[in-house]
């Protein structure tokens, strides 16, 4: 049986019982007559296939290209057409965007052939711990700190292992590789910004072995200044520098505003209020902004009510504004949170990762409640990937699963959750008037479900904002610096296409990144990073983990 036919539109099945008279007349009717409606259709093979390179010297200055006749969502909703197009040109010069909309005049720009491809821009992660790439998936079972339950999530575990165990035995080249092979690893899945929240500065050598590996990625970064991790407990790591490097590493590196790296201060407020102090204190006065892990696990609930209310630090002089960007945000108190509102902090959720190890639960209906939105973050490889298809699936269906359960609960108890171990509707479950008494009207105060346009705002314009590079990235708008990506809507996973947004979002992954621009520079090209030697990298990157496992004494158990 098929709905659509009984209910009188017939479909095509695959033994159709539908004669050729009938489709004619059903393809007439509805505009789908040979010819039209090809947008997503294969485009046909080219006899020049093989020299079909990307434009040559893109991003140059001066140099441009047009990219033809994809679906373009620009995710800038004042530009006309809300900055949608089911077919559309993208003009690129040198490294920005010139123009953007249907039959560009490009003159004799080169051509990149987009048709059967969504064009929007690239994503953008505002929290990634790209040292740890060499450690990747060896506490996939693993929670923040060790519970003591003897459970397998405590087995291995973030806080002992990752920051106690491994962090402090890294070495400046381990820091380089890691931080060069995850950051391509994301370009390749079109996450062309990162903010790398780089805790592993045991001496200066380790920062700027950081710092020039996000040079050489050749993707926007900030580059953020945090701890020399383990240190502050261990009492190891003699070259840590951190935070009084801070200057020395702005000056060297970050003294122009036009390039693809910048600064943020690291000023975590776990390592103790003279840090906080500290931290702050530098990172203000180089007008940087500064950024923080919040999450009531490490005990930082009261530390941040102290910061809302202007008394942080060793000195009770240091309060949180608009300079600020939180991480996570888990377990914080009211009084935070219309203090984090009121001088408009930036807050990044790592959706994922919070789910998995323990932070406690994103704080997303929160937010939307008091007409907030956050920005996505990827967090650590060594628990989850850091592909962003998966974190707007994952922002989008925790959301969902809160607000659905709140509305199918709100008839029974004033939206208050019921027990989490006993979901079930109560014997005296409260029924509604209409012909479904188990599906209420949504309550006026639970926010509505996340839609698709809504995740893909958090994992790019949201993300540029949260970094302060709105003007630079985030939306398609003319005038902003060409990071765009192409995703491949012809392939299996995704074919046919009947929404734009919701193919990117909720079937489409790494694999349909087909081309990768970031400052108008074509990175990767028909699924292929260009001007990278993987087979190197990996044999560096895998002698670093071979050396960091040997050196914390760790044994390799690959079936763990
Ligand atoms: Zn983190």
């Amino acid at each position: 049986m098929c709905w659509l036919c009984d209910s009188g539109k017939p479909q095509l099945h695959g033994n159709s019982q539908l004669g050729r008279r009938d489709f004619l007349k059903t393809a007439a009717a509805t505009g789908l007559t040979a010819g039209g409606l090809n947008l997503f259709a294969a485009r046909p093979a080219r006899a020049d296939d093989d020299r079909d390179d990307p434009p040559e010297d893109s991003g140059r200055r001066g140099r441009r290209y047009v990219i033809r006749g994809g679906a373009v969502m620009t995710m800038d909703p004042r530009m006309p057409n809300k900055g949608e197009w089911t077919q559309a040109d993208v003009l690129v010069a040198g490294k920005k965007i010139l123009a953007v909309g249907p039959n560009l005049h490009a003159g004799g720009a080169g051509e990149i052939d987009a048709r059967g491809r969504i064009v929007m821009p690239g994503f953008i992660d505002t929290h990634h711990h790209q040292f740890e790439t060499a450690l990747r998936s060896y506490l996939a079972d693993g929670v923040l700190i060790n519970d003591g339950s003897g459970s397998r999530a405590s087995e291995r575990t973030y806080f002992e292992r990752i920051l106690l165990t491994f962090a402090p035995v890294y070495r400046p080249e381990d820091v380089y590789i890691s931080e060069l092979f995850g950051g391509l690893a994301q370009l390749d899945d079109g996450v062309t910004t990162v903010h790398d929240v780089s805790q592993i500065h045991h001496s200066p050598q380790h920062s700027d072995a950081a710092i020039q590996a996000l040079f050489d990625t050749g993707r926007r970064a900030a580059f953020g200044f945090f701890e020399s991790a383990g240190a502050a407990i261990l009492g190891t790591n003699p070259g840590n520098q951190y935070p009084q490097d801070a200057p020395r590493i702005k000056q060297q590196w970050f003294s122009s505003s036009d390039q693809l790296v910048h600064m943020i201060m690291g000023g975590e407020v776990y390592l103790g209020d003279a840090s906080t102090e500290q931290s702050w204190k530098i990172g203000r006065q180089l007008g940087l902004q500064v950024a923080a892990h919040i999450l009531s696990p490490f005990g930082i609930r009261p530390i941040m009510d102290a910061l809302a209310q202007g008394q942080g630090g060793s000195n009770h002089d240091i309060g949180i504004g608009a300079d600020n960007l939180f991480i996570h945000m888990t377990g914080m108190s009211d009084d935070a949170w219309k203090a984090v509102q009121r001088v408009g902090a930036q807050v990044s959720i790592a959706f994922p990762i919070e789910m998995n190890m323990r932070h406690g639960m994103p704080p997303i209906v929160r937010m939307l409640s008091m007409g907030m939105e956050p920005s996505l973050s990827t967090d650590v490889e060594v628990t989850l990937t850091a592909d962003f298809f998966t974190q707007m699936r994952s922002a989008m269906n925790l959301q969902r699963v809160v607000v659905n359960q709140m509305i199918l609960d709100s008839p029974n108890g004033n939206q208050n959750l019921p027990d989490p171990r006993n979901w079930e509707l109560p014997q005296t479950a409260v029924t509604v008037p209409g012909p479904f008494p188990y599906w209420p009207t949504p309550p006026a105060d639970v926010p509505p479900p996340l839609a698709t346009r809504d995740v893909l705002r958090y994992a790019t314009i949201n993300g540029a904002k949260a970094l302060r590079l709105e003007g630079k990235t985030g939306t398609l708008t003319p005038g902003k610096e060409a990071d765009i990506i192409i995703l491949d809507a012809t392939a299996p996973n995704v074919f046919p296409v009947n929404n734009v947004p919701g193919a990117v979002v909720s079937l489409m992954e790494r694999t349909n990144v087909e081309t990768v621009i970031v400052a108008g520079k074509v990175r990767k090209w028909k699924g292929r990073l260009l001007g990278v030697d993987l087979p190197r990298l990996r044999q560096q990157l895998e002698a670093s983990r071979d050396f960091i496992f040997a050196k914390a004494g760790v044994a390799q158990e690959l079936f763990h």
